[in-house]
């Protein structure tokens, strides 16, 4: 028996799905354990191109049991439509295949409603929030102000249960926000519509993967957006509202007593962030431009254009760090072959003084990057699938990068599908 974490180092979109696409062929079962679908993985294998929010990238592998864990909160609509596109798609979606956790929460559209409303009155201090309703849900849940996934099982008791937490919560979203209050059987109706169809999902995954475990089924846990975006450790309040560190993972599964034996940190050979929160290497106009066309870097959620910039060296060691990554995934390297000279930012300098540290969220924006440029390869390397073939320049940016973060580089990826992919 094995455990591995699937983690995003930076600001997420590093390029998880494709690499859990690749590596959980290795394992049983892939496990979402926090987050929701406020940010996508894209997988493109033989039956297409695919943004996956929800639904854990091992969804198209057989034999594979995809699990959505007790940390993960569910919008049942949008579930429910990525559910569907799938199976139009010809992938196989059933219980044998899928388990959503029955104390994952429920998103209800007036978080999602929440969100927006919360981003309008910030105005330009906004957060640059998916809309997703992810911040509203997960502080309710805290509040104890949230629906397990299982409620959907017993209907009286969510009613009461709901109706409860809807007198509450009108009185926010008519007294603060100055909207229309919801009806309670308008979301009891909402709650039945998809509830009857993710019904045959739900079970207690905690105890299924305990079993999975002692059977000595190997378990891969698959996380969504990156260090910088975790609650405690990120760039905080620029951050998600759950724990997107692998330390996290046993918890957001379900099985507490377990650990993670490998933890596989998924870095892009150049920075992209989405929405807003400093980002120290930022690069503007034409030449950002130029990297994000050639990356094509819009959200898979959104479709906002991604803010880009050459590789952080600071932000990466720390990512890893945080992360405790014990091996690095190097995504898009492909992607820099159209340079003369590749950036890399290898230190900051904060307030006068250079730095090798990931400041404090509150300096962080006052920091400038420090850069040293490396030669280009100038060539197509997505072809290449030993190391020993890639170009001398493409091999130096890829060890000075692995030198300077403290942490292996064991696969460089150099396209979006399965088979480009070179193993170090
Ligand atoms: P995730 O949320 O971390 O999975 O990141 P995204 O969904 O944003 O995935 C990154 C994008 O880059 C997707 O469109 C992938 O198909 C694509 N991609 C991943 N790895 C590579 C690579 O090595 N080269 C190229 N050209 N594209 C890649």
């Amino acid at each position: 028996m094995s455990n591995c974490a699937i983690v995003g180092i930076n600001w997420g979109d590093e390029g998880k799905g494709r690499m859990v696409d690749l590596i959980a062929k290795e394992y049983d079962i892939v496990c979402r354990y926090q987050g929701g679908n406020n940010a996508g993985h894209t997988v493109v294998n033989e039956y297409g191109k695919f943004a996956l929010h929800l639904i854990p990238s091992g969804i198209f592998l057989p034999g594979v049991v995809n699990v959505l864990g007790n940390g993960v909160v569910i919008d049942l609509e949008s579930l429910w439509g990525e559910i569907e596109s799938l199976q139009k798609a010809g992938i196989s979606i059933t219980p044998e295949n899928f388990k959503i956790s029955d104390r994952a929460t429920i998103v209800f559209p007036y978080h999602r409603a929440l969100d927006g409303l919360e981003e309008a009155r910030l105005k330009d201090k906004k957060y640059g929030s998916t809309l997703r309703g992810i911040a509203p849900v997960y502080s309710d849940k805290y509040q104890k102000k949230t629906v397990m996934m299982g409620e959907l099982l017993y209907p009286e008791y969510l009613e009461q249960h709901l109706g409860t937490i809807l007198e509450w919560k009108n009185l926010t979203i008519q007294n603060v926000y100055g909207a229309e209050a919801y009806k309670l059987e308008d979301l009891m109706e909402w709650c039945r519509m998809y509830g009857e169809k993710l019904k045959p999902f739900l079970c207690d995954t905690s105890k299924f993967l305990y079993e999975a475990e002692k059977a000595g089924k190997n378990i891969m846990f698959e996380a969504q957006l990156g260090a910088l975006r975790d609650i405690d450790f990120g760039i905080f309040p620029y951050t998600s509202s759950s724990s997107s560190i692998a330390g996290y993972a046993c918890i957001g599964a379900g099985i507490p007593g377990s650990h993670v034996d490998r933890t596989v940190g998924i870095v892009k050979a150049y920075s992209t962030c989405v929405g807003e929160g400093p980002f120290t290497a930022e690069w503007f106009g034409e030449e950002a431009e130029k990297l994000r066309a050639a990356g094509g870097e819009y959200g898979a959620s959104t479709g906002r254009p991604r803010r880009v910039g050459p590789i952080d060296i600071v932000a990466t060691r720390y990512g890893c760090r945080i992360q405790g990554a014990t091996e690095v995934a190097l995504t898009k390297l492909d992607i820099l072959s159209y340079m003369d000279e590749v950036p890399v930012c290898t230190q900051y300098e904060l307030d006068g003084q250079v730095t090798d540290d990931f400041p404090f969220p509150a300096v962080i924006g006052r920091a400038k990057p420090v850069i040293k440029t490396m030669p280009g390869w100038k060539c197509d390397i997505s072809g290449v699938r030993k190391y020993e073939d890639l170009p001398a320049e493409a091999k130096n940016y890829i060890e000075f990068i692995e030198k300077n973060i403290g942490c292996r580089i064991s696969y460089v990826s150099v396209g979006a599908s399965r088979d480009e992919i070179i193993y170090r």
